[in-house]
């Protein structure tokens, strides 16, 4: 293959394995490098975290992760480009221009959505000592039933992928709830229970009075999970 130009620096501890791919057009190298884990100081012990789609990340310091404009421009322009190949004539020169550009636009939906998770998760890991996140996007899956509901299926999974290697990486752990843990129904101030239809965005509690944003509200269910018992107990004194 001759000598090849990159567009970044290569890493500079030992490259194990190399992989050359071809990706809507363009060529990407990805290195395999052995890193020995650098244990950060952590600012908070332990934090929830609520995933949705709007919200990519609600945590239950109050932080959270919004939708990035960039992110929401290539959708919409995305979509508009898959109509306009839908009216092209299959397997026409213009189809196949088309084609190429839709690729390219799904390439870099893909890529802004996998730097949000990125820099999510680096965060995550690298300050806090424990992160509490749910078992399955089951909130998300409910919001939406097409495409939003299939991206926000895989980010998920990409989200959990990326902090369980980071949580290694930064010397942190990750935690996750039992699927059947109601983070969303529960009053995080008293523990009272209730049912939460998607459409309401602020759980009112009827029993202490406490309102706050849903998303918030679970996470710090989240954060609390397993010190409930201990929670109750407190508040009892
Ligand atoms: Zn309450």
């Amino acid at each position: 293959m001759g000598w090849v130009s990159t567009f970044e620096a290569q890493p500079e501890s030992w490259v194990k394995k190399v992989t050359i791919t071809r990706q809507a057009g363009d060529w990407y190298m990805s290195f395999f490098v052995e890193i020995t884990p650098e244990i950060t100081p952590k600012y908070r012990e332990r934090i929830g975290v609520d995933l949705g789609i709007n919200n990519w990340a609600t945590c239950s310091d109050g932080t959270q992760f919004s939708n990035p404009k960039a992110y929401k421009a290539a959708t919409k322009k995305l979509a508009r480009l898959q109509r306009h190949l839908s009216r092209k004539v299959k397997g026409s020169k213009n189809w196949a221009k088309c084609l190429l550009k839709v690729q390219k636009l799904h390439q870099r939906v893909a890529n802004i959505r996998r730097d949000t998770i990125h820099k999510i998760t680096t965060f995550l890991a690298k300050n806090h000592s424990q992160v509490v996140i749910e078992d399955l996007n089951v909130s998300g899956m409910l919001k939406n039933h097409c495409l939003a509901g299939s991206i926000a299926d895989a980010s998920f999974y990409e989200f959990r992928r990326q902090l369980g290697d980071k949580a290694e990486r930064y010397g942190s752990k990750l935690m996750i709830a039992d699927r059947f843990y109601p983070s969303s129904q529960l009053c995080s101030n008293c523990g009272h229970r209730q049912k939460m239809p998607l459409v309401r965005r602020t759980f009112e509690c009827p029993n202490c009075g406490l309102a706050i944003d849903r998303d918030l509200n679970a996470s710090i269910n989240l954060e609390c999970e397993t010190f409930r018992s201990e929670i109750r107990l407190q508040c009892l004194k």
